[in-house]
């Protein structure tokens, strides 16, 4: 026997693991500059590293008080009600429920190109269908509603993501509204906001008191530095926010997560020193990088290096792993996450040399 037909389905092509391709080089990990996924360079919150400690001695339980109040937490934050919190495994998590809630077999979806892979797959595993608006290099990747209204065709959700993967340009509130109000009443706008602390620009949950078509996406994985927790949310308008207890995976954030994360969120300190080195990083490599970048709201800086692929190649045998950006329709760039000084300089000088 045989799965259903996944020949439309492909594979999500993450960057490689540190352990990987030092085994793949014969190296130590410890040699190696590893800046491909936009993980967190100065680590985890330490706070969440000790709650993570602690939790281990109760994981024989199902994570019922932790979820409760990481939920409030976070609608706290927001100023939105607990319900209007859907917590999941990652943001990718919470891209399913989403999908989940939405998506009617045959239902389509509007996805930015080049953009973030996993909207796309998640639509298809919910038998939905995909359509794509362009990001243009030649327009600096903008984000404008005009931009999207273009290629939107009554989709039933449309994704925006600001700041973008891999361009790192934004949408801010004002023009999700603007793009929101052009839509159809009855097409969500999920604005994916994974490297939301990053930028100054804010969050478009503005919109959430006002409108029932737009929801938020964010995660723990980037500023917080819990990608390997698999923590993220969706904050989702009050109207159907019920819609989650129908949706879901029960206990969706472990009892691990949901503590690292209420943890994380009280270590103002780390998110401080991480936001602040993430904008020190960028900065030199908009000075320092010998070809053309574009500005970036996240972590992460675009470079345009001619042949992507050559120069990641070229790049790991010198123990520097950037993101080829191939997979993402840009084979002349790479993306670089932001490091600490010193992996910067490494990372940039080695990649100018390879120039
Ligand atoms: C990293 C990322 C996410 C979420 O990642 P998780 O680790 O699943 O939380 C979502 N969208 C974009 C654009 C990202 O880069």
């Amino acid at each position: 026997m045989q799965p259903r037909d996944l020949s439309a389905h492909t594979p999500y092509e993450a960057g490689r693991g540190i352990e990987e391709t030092a085994r793949e080089l014969g190296v130590d990990p410890e040699d190696l500059v590893k800046l491909s996924s936009n993980e967190n360079a100065w680590g985890p919150s330490p706070k969440a590293v000790v709650a993570i400690r602690e939790a281990a001695a109760a994981v024989h339980a199902y994570p019922k008080a932790s979820h409760a109040d990481l939920q409030a937490a976070l609608a706290d934050r927001f100023d939105v009600a607990d319900g209007q919190v859907w917590l999941a495994n990652g943001g990718d998590g919470a891209l399913d429920y989403l999908a989940r809630a939405l998506l009617a077999p045959g239902d389509e979806v509007l996805v930015p190109e080049p953009g973030f892979a996993y909207y796309a797959m998640s639509a298809r595993f919910h038998h939905g269908r995909v359509n794509e608006y362009p990001l243009r290099k030649a327009e600096d990747f903008e984000q404008t509603a005009e931009g999207v209204l273009d290629a939107y065709d009554g989709e039933r959700v449309v994704y925006v993501t600001s700041p973008h993967n891999p361009a790192g340009t934004e949408m801010p509130p004002d023009e999700v509204r603007a793009l929101a109000d052009r839509t159809n009443d009855d097409t969500l706008v999920v604005v994916d906001e994974a490297y939301g602390e990053f930028s100054e620009t804010p969050s478009a949950v503005s919109l959430l008191g006002e409108r029932d078509d737009v929801a938020v996406l964010r995660t723990f994985s980037k500023a917080y530095g819990l990608a390997g927790c698999r923590l993220g949310y969706a904050v989702v308008p009050d109207d159907w926010a019920d819609a989650y207890a129908r949706v879901n995976t029960p206990f969706a954030a472990s009892e691990i997560a949901c503590r690292a994360g209420l943890a994380a969120l009280e270590d103002d300190d780390h998110v401080e020193r991480t936001v602040e080195g993430a904008r020190e990083s960028r900065e030199y490599m908009y000075e320092h990088l010998d070809c053309p970048t574009w500005e970036s709201g996240g972590n992460f800086v675009l470079a345009e290096v001619g042949d992507g692929t050559r120069v990641f190649e070229a790049a790991k045998r010198e123990g520097v792993i950037v993101r080829d950006t191939t997979s993402f329709g840009l084979p002349e760039c790479v993306r670089i996450t932001c490091g600490t000084p010193e992996m910067t300089e490494r990372a940039v000088g080695t990649v100018n040399d390879l120039l």
